[in-house]
């Protein structure tokens, strides 16, 4: 085996040049999500199936959703064009391991077609213990797994239902299902020597007192970042969350959230939250640029 400050050194050149792992890498590298995954497998009470999945992204906007191939040869225009592209990811606008073959199609052409780019994925880890060894065998090395409670009691007041094996789950029953997937999966992960980022989506008098807990598990494992995001839930959205009322956080309580889980792991604090089509550097998205038509389908 290694020694653990080569493998140290190791994570800290690939977290480097993935903008939304490094800070100094986020002004010097760009991303790209490619929207090839529509289906979701679980019902969280924040999400509107209308919009992207909140997974990595803000919901209330759509994704224009591509197949693999189009996804691909969009990802080679831009990748042609943004020299400072550094990473691919999938995000969604639904779960990506909900849509195995769709998504696993475009990391392979992806890590065919442009072998120098860094593959990174965002899931809500349902599926994630399923598919760890192949990630890893595709080189996909840095997930995202959302998060949002370690006690079933609170995981339940966040996700209505969940799909899994031909049967559908509620309550507590999908509440432990979901938690013990999340954990195996990144655990594999972490083992595997996978950069992992928790994202976890704050959502006042559900999980806000139960942050701390996450973020020290989280550290425990070896997850790499913490990103608390801010829940999004305006009634307009008609997210179950949106319709009961539910507050979003103020910018007060996700800074002192993020304070104190500071003490358990590094927290990231310049994510954008954004679409699960987004292109170019942190804060910016060229999608306009690179419009479907433009883009040549292979099948
Ligand atoms: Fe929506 Fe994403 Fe939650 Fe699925 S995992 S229900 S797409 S927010
Ligand atoms: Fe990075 Fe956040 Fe954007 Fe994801 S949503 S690409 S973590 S900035």
């Amino acid at each position: 085996g290694q020694s653990p400050s080569r493998v140290n050194e190791q994570l800290a050149r690939k977290a480097a040049q993935h903008p939304c792992y490094s800070v100094s890498g986020h002004h010097r590298f760009a991303r790209m999500h490619l929207a090839v995954a529509p289906a979701c497998n679980l019902q969280c009470n924040y999400c509107n199936r209308k919009y992207d999945c909140s997974n990595e992204s803000r919901p209330g906007v759509v994704s224009e959703l591509l197949l693999p191939g189009q996804a691909v040869a969009k990802a080679r225009q831009v990748a042609a064009a943004i020299p400072q592209l550094s990473v691919v990811g999938i995000a969604g606008p639904g779960d990506p391991l909900a849509n195995i073959g769709r998504t696993f199609q475009t990391l392979e052409l992806l890590r065919q077609q442009l072998p120098d780019l860094k593959l990174c994925l965002s899931t809500n880890g349902l599926m994630l213990p399923d598919v760890v060894d192949r990630l890893v065998d595709i080189g996909v090395d840095h997930v995202t797994v959302t998060m949002n409670a370690l006690d079933p009691a609170v995981a339940e007041k966040i996700y209505a239902w969940l799909w899994y094996e031909g049967e559908r789950y509620t309550g507590r029953m999908a509440a432990d299902l979901l938690i013990e997937r999340q954990a195996e999966g990144i655990r594999k992960l972490i083992e595997k020597g996978v950069l992992v980022k928790i994202n976890s989506v704050l959502i006042p008098g559900i999980n806000d007192q139960h942050m701390q807990a996450v973020s020290q598990q989280a550290g425990e494992w070896g997850a790499f970042l913490h990103n608390i995001m801010p829940l999004i839930s305006r009634p307009e959205h008609g997210t179950v969350f949106g319709l009961n009322g539910q507050a979003e956080p103020d910018a007060d309580m996700v800074a002192s959230v993020r304070k104190s889980c500071g003490m358990s792991m590094p927290q990231m604090t310049h994510c954008h939250q954004c679409r699960a089509d987004a292109i170019g550097m942190l804060g910016e998205d060229r999608n306009a640029a690179f419009p479907l038509a433009s883009v040549p389908v292979n099948p």
